[in-house]
C-alpha cells in the first residue's frame, strides 16, 4: 500500500505554484522559491530542482528551526530567509520569491519602488528595496525582514522580489502585481518623470479595497454554490 505522505495536499500546491511561476515567466530555470507554513511546519521547494519535474515528495517539510521533518532533497538555499519571515509575523503563512525581470531591473536602479499605481496599496504602498546581501545567507534574511514590517512585498537589491500573504494564491497575485508595477515604473521612467499617488490617497484606496473585498466575499458567501469559506454544498 502506498505510504501516506505528510502534508500531501500542501506539497502538491507548492509544486504547482512553483511551476506556475515558471510558466508565467516570473522565474527562469530553477531560480526563486515558494513556501507555506502549516502550524509548526514549513513546506518549501527544494534547492535547484527543475520546476517541471517536481513531485510532491520532492517538496521539503521542515520545522520552524529548519530541521527536516519529511523529504530527502536539500531545501531551498533561501530557507533562512523564509524562516526569518515566518518568525517575524505569525500571520504570514505563504511566501513567494522570484527573480522576475522587471522587479529585478528596478532593484538595480532605486532603493524604493514609489507608489506609481493605486494597486500597490494592497502591499503597503511604496515597496522598499532591501540592501544587497549574498543569496541564502542570514544577512539576506536580516536585510529583508528589516524592511518588511507594514509591507506585503519587498524588492531585494540586485536579486529579485519577495511577497507574503496568508494564502499562496494571494502571495502569487501580489508577485504578479508587483512585477506589473515594476514594468510600468520602468516604462514611465524611461519616458519622463512618473507621478506618484499621494500617501493619503493610498490610505483611502486601501480602505476602498477592504470595503469592496468584504462585500465581494459576502456576495460569494450568500451564493451558496460559490462559497469557499463554509461547507455548504
Ligand atoms: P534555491 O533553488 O536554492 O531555492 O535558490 C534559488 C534562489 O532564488 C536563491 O536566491
Ligand atoms: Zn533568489
Amino acid at each position: 500500500m502506498a505510504k501516506l505522505m505528510l502534508h500531501n495536499e500542501e506539497r502538491l500546491k507548492v509544486a504547482a505554484t512553483a511551476l506556475s511561476l515558471l510558466t508565467n515567466r516570473l522565474v527562469v530555470n530553477t531560480s526563486g522559491n515558494v513556501s507555506i507554513r502549516v502550524g509548526d511546519h514549513v513546506i518549501i521547494t527544494p534547492s535547484g530542482r527543475p520546476y517541471e519535474s517536481l513531485q510532491p515528495e520532492d517538496i521539503c517539510v521542515l520545522d520552524l528551526s529548519g530541521e527536516a521533518v519529511d523529504g530527502t532533497l536539500l531545501p531551498s538555499s533561501e530557507t533562512p530567509l523564509h524562516l526569518a519571515v515566518y518568525s517575524s509575523d505569525p500571520s504570514i503563512t505563504a511566501i513567494v520569491h522570484t527573480h522576475s525581470v522587471h522587479a529585478t531591473a528596478v532593484t538595480t536602479l532605486i532603493d524604493e519602488l514609489p507608489a506609481i499605481h493605486y494597486q500597490l496599496a494592497d502591499m503597503g504602498g511604496a515597496i522598499p528595496v532591501a540592501p544587497y546581501a549574498t543569496f541564502g545567507t542570514p544577512e539576506l534574511a536580516q536585510s529583508v525582514t528589516s524592511v518588511l514590517p507594514g509591507k506585503s512585498a519587498v524588492l531585494m537589491k540586485n536579486h529579485g522580489s519577495l511577497t507574503i500573504a496568508n494564502t499562496l494564491e494571494k502571495a502569487c497575485e501580489r508577485t504578479i502585481t508587483l512585477e506589473w508595477c515594476a514594468e510600468v515604473w520602468l516604462k514611465a521612467h524611461m519616458a519622463g518623470t512618473p507621478t506618484i499617488v499621494a500617501k493619503e490617497e493610498m490610505e483611502r484606496v486601501k480602505q476602498q479595497m477592504d470595503r469592496i473585498g468584504a462585500e465581494r466575499d459576502k456576495r460569494l458567501h450568500d451564493r451558496a454554490d460559490d462559497c469557499s469559506c463554509c461547507d455548504t454544498p
